[in-house]
């Protein structure tokens, strides 16, 4: 298909802000692709390959800046100059574009999504010298060939900033509209078939053929990750028992991060809850699970946890983060910071999905196949009971033991993957610590001048928006601190955070929500300087959120029932 046809489906989609608007467009389109066509719908979500699939495109402002330079002919320097004008790559490559096109009269309609396709699944693969010349005649090659529209897209979509407003849910809905007439539970079977094989252009093979209970075949499949299940928060644990029913299960919540293992045979895997691969970061937990786990192909869901070689104490997340990070030493780093993993969960085992079976079955499966092995893989500790006090002595228990408190689970609920469900509740003492996503930053003066000293931090609005809550400078180093354990020195995240700069103005600087932080804070507090309307005191650095995408942080909600809950004074354990 030509290129020039997605381009103008993304301007008319962003055309509009209206939901049901969006999805009679994107229907509209779906309907006019052909069977070969099914790699568009990874276009459509700004990305290559499917949603389970780590090759990114990962091309930086920077760089796609050379390659508008390239591409046109203009100096560096004054694309600089254009984006510092208006703020967008993308409007700059549109315009730089067109006024070379006036001059040239060429380039339209020539570009295919096939070849976009081709050129871009190039990027990730190429590593090693030359990398950055290679890259940039790849995508150079695609500007060259592009009306102004598609250069905007293009430049858009390489940077991993589409802003057409269509999500998951608006491509789920619009596959029901055009295929499936918005016919009665049309959408909840694709949104099955997505969330089990997190591959929108798999879900649209079958789509294409009309026929719902082709989406049957699809089945979950080890080796794919899929989006992990989330839990609400629940204030008290009676109410947490309203929410899940008594009796329930009552399991530690670990402080560590979660584990998403899969097993094939030989090959074991490990998916953080971004689906990132971290295979290769845990080399003695393949030991584990080849050891003490029964079964020739399973997934299991688990924390891992750190803890003291010496003392055997259990050490909050933010001491072993590296462990997530680090891509190199990784032997060094697995004897000074070793992990504990605690499975608390299993979807699929021996060929078979378990995603519609009831916990208390998936829960029974996992301690029957698990061999517990302190200290290198264990199953999470667990009571099944009715009784308030029971729970509240167990989650005393769990901050005893340095966890973060206590999860409460319906039993004969199922799994379902990417949401935040009602039926698995989780409880902590009085929250005082955020994850949040950095969308703004401000450069220091004096001996912090030439990085970022002072970081925006936001939370996630209703729509899926970004909203402000404050500001951050304090948590975070003075003095580099590569290698010497789990800290951040203000250049090192301003580094970190370069990629991503959309706009900057004087001192201050916009930052693509893309980098998660942990973060304490001593109030949240009412407060007009920000759009989310709170504030919050004393926020401080903790932690480095590589397992964290910027859709999973605190929501405006959260922060909501915390403000009210300070305000009330509760407190709990
Ligand atoms: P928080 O910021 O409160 O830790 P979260 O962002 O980690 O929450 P939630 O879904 O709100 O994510 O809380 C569930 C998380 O708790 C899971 O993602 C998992 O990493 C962790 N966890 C620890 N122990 C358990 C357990 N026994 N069962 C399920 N999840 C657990």
């Amino acid at each position: 298909m030509k290129y020039l046809k997605l381009a103008e489906f993304y301007e008319e989609a962003s055309d509009t802000t209206k939901r049901l608007e969006k999805i009679e467009i994107l229907s509209k389109f779906l309907k006019q692709l052909d069977e070969c066509d099914r790699d568009v719908l990874y276009l459509l979500m700004g990305d290559i390959y499917p949603e389970y699939d780590d090759r990114k495109i990962g091309i930086s402002n920077q760089l796609a800046l050379k390659c508008i330079a390239k591409s046109t002919g203009i100096n560096e320097k004054d694309v600089l100059k254009e984006w510092k004008n208006i703020g967008d790559l993308g409007r700059v490559a549109e315009k730089l574009v067109s006024n070379k096109k006036q001059s040239t009269l060429g380039g339209k309609g020539v570009l295919t999504t096939d070849k976009v396709i081709d050129n871009l699944r190039k990027l990730p693969g190429l590593v090693g010298k030359g990398t950055v010349g290679k890259k940039i005649s790849l995508i150079t090659e695609l500007l060259t060939s592009a009306s102004s529209i598609e250069a905007l897209y293009l430049v858009r979509t390489l940077i991993g900033d589409l802003r057409i407003g269509v999500k998951e849910s608006t491509i789920r809905d619009s596959i029901s509209s055009a295929f499936f007439n918005s016919e009665e539970g049309a959408s909840k079977k694709i949104q099955d078939a997505i969330d089990k094989t997190n591959d929108i252009a798999a879900v649209f093979d079958i789509a294409a053929k009309k026929k719902l209970s082709g989406f049957n075949k699809l089945k979950l499949e080890v080796g794919k990750p899929i989006k992990v299940m989330l839990a609400e928060k629940a204030l008290t644990i009676e109410d947490a028992f309203v929410s899940v029913g008594k009796p329930c299960a009552v399991e530690y919540k670990y402080d560590g991060f979660r584990m998403l293992i899969h097993k094939e045979g030989d090959k074991v895997m490990f998916f953080t809850r971004n689906l990132e691969n971290v295979s290769s970061q845990f080399p003695e937990v393949v030991d584990y699970i080849k050891k003490y786990v029964k079964g020739k192909s399973f997934i299991l869901d688990s924390e891992a946890v750190g803890f003291n070689k010496k003392t055997k104490e259990y050490k909050p997340f933010q001491e072993i983060s590296q462990r997530i990070r680090r891509k190199y030493n990784i032997e060094k780093l697995r004897d000074e910071l070793p992990v504990e993993i605690n499975v608390f969960d299993i979807l699929f085992y021996e060929g078979k999905s378990l995603l519609s079976e009831p916990f208390q079955k998936r829960s029974v499966l996992v301690r029957k196949i698990v061999k517990n092995h302190p200290y290198k893989i264990v199953t999470s500790k667990q009571i099944i009971t009715s009784d308030e006090k029971k729970a509240e002595a167990f989650y005393k228990k769990a901050l005893g033991d340095n966890q973060e408190g206590a999860m409460f689970k319906n039993l004969s609920a199922g799994y379902q993957p990417g949401r935040r469900v009602g039926h698995m509740l989780k409880i902590k003492p009085e929250s005082k610590d955020l994850d949040l996503v950095i969308t703004g930053g401000e450069y220091g003066t004096g001996k912090r001048s030439g990085w970022l000293s002072s970081f925006i931090l936001s939370c996630r609005g209703k729509k899926g928006e970004f909203l402000e809550v404050g500001k951050m400078g304090t948590g975070i180093k003075e003095k580099s601190t590569l290698d010497t354990g789990e800290d951040i020195s203000f250049n090192e995240l301003t580094e970190k955070l370069k990629p991503y700069f959309l706009k900057e103005s004087g001192r201050t600087v916009k930052i693509k929500p893309k980098i998660v932080v942990s973060v304490t804070y001593q109030e949240i507090q009412n407060s007009p300087n920000y759009n989310s309307g709170f504030a919050l005191r004393f926020p401080r650095f903790t932690a480095l959120r590589p397992d964290r995408s910027p859709d999973s942080v605190s929501t405006l909600e959260e922060l909501k029932k915390d403000y009210d809950s300070q305000k009330r004074n509760w407190r709990y354990g």
